[in-house]
């Protein structure tokens, strides 16, 4: 619910109503406008009782769930900052690196690859969601511990996935971004736990998931108090199979539309198929995504995961030099 104020003469008398209400009422200015916006129960109270304080000139309902995450209760895009690199603000955020973590000689050398060719950090899987589950599953604790090292020598900051609630301390020590993957994105309990602590997280789009469950999920980490929290469209199932995915592109413009949190592209497990990664990537830019994810392996074809989607580090190299051109352009058409 959103209430409109003419004047504030009993603003903070409508303000005590509401949190004794058990409602959260938070005070917004947009273009001059001052209004409250109120999240919550809304059952509870009575539209026509919050037209009779003074200063009420509006009281309107909000048809969509998800409020926190709103641009409406936050009309100011969320800019996050992780050790100086800021995500949502002008700058791209990109995030490289391979599908797992396999050994220390890989991770390293990938790290240090990315990084040279202008990577902001190092992705790579130490828990591994797999379809199957004779699959490589990932090198689960030596993995973080290799990702620590891979930072230690390039100075990139780690981006992880996490499956269970149980490693929640560890990854929130030695994490930097928290990805929860595509197959968790409504694992509730997770997403609760994640709000409890103050670390941003990566939250993929479901493969099924319209646009309005997934903002809910991110809605899930604000409600719970985390309110760093970046979306990562990776591609939907469709009825197409020649892709892995079906990358809606769209959703980065709906997602400008209805929330201030930033929003990235990953083309790798949108397509499946690293020849179509390179235009994909630089769609997501051109569309007005804050940034990209991109799986880079320094022999894809020997990878344990995702091997297929993986672009070599001079295919990196040669992505960062059109995305660097890309923003130029980009900004100046601003
Ligand atoms: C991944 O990033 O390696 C991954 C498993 O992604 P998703 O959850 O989008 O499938
Ligand atoms: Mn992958």
């Amino acid at each position: 619910m959103i209430i409109f104020l003419e004047d504030m003469q009993e603003k903070n008398k409508l303000i005590e109503y509401l949190n004794s209400n058990d409602l959260e009422a938070r005070e917004i200015l947009d273009n001059d406008q001052v209004f409250i916006g109120v999240i919550g129960d809304l059952d509870k109270i009575d539209g026509d009782y919050i037209k009779s304080f003074k200063g009420v000139k509006e009281v309107k309902r909000i048809k969509e769930p998800f409020k926190k995450v709103s641009k409406i209760f936050q009309p100011k895009k969320t800019l996050i900052d992780i050790n100086g690199e800021i995500i949502g603000g002008d700058k791209l955020t990109v995030i490289a690196g391979p599908c797992s973590v396999e050994s220390e000689e890989q991770i390293v050398e990938i790290a240090k690859a990315v990084k040279k060719s202008g990577a902001n950090f190092l992705r790579g899987g130490a828990f591994k969601p797999r379809t199957s589950p004779y699959s490589f599953q990932g090198l689960k604790y030596e993995g973080l511990e290799l990702l620590k090292l891979a930072k230690k020598e390039t100075g990139l900051d780690i981006v992880t996935e996490i499956m269970s609630t149980k490693d929640l301390e560890i990854f929130e020590r030695d994490v930097d971004i928290i990805q929860v993957g595509a197959r968790n994105m409504q694992n509730f309990d997770l997403l609760c736990e994640l709000g409890k602590i103050n670390k941003p997280i990566l939250l993929k789009r479901g493969f099924s998931a319209t646009i309005e469950e997934w903002l809910m999920s991110a809605e899930y980490i604000m409600a719970n108090g985390n309110d760093k929290i970046i979306l990562c469209e990776r591609g939907i199932r469709t009825f197409e199979t020649y892709t892995r995915n079906t990358l809606d592109l769209s959703s980065v413009l709906a997602i400008r539309e209805l929330s201030h949190l930033p929003v990235i592209v990953d083309p790798s497990h949108a397509t499946g198929k690293r020849d179509m990664v390179l235009p994909l990537a630089k769609a997501g830019v051109v569309v007005g995504a804050d940034g990209i994810i991109v799986e880079v392996h320094n022999n894809p074809d020997k990878a344990l995961c995702d091997g297929a989607q993986s672009i070599t580090p001079e295919n990196f190299s040669q992505l960062m030099e059109d995305i660097n051109a890309l923003e130029k352009i980009i900004k100046k058409n601003i």
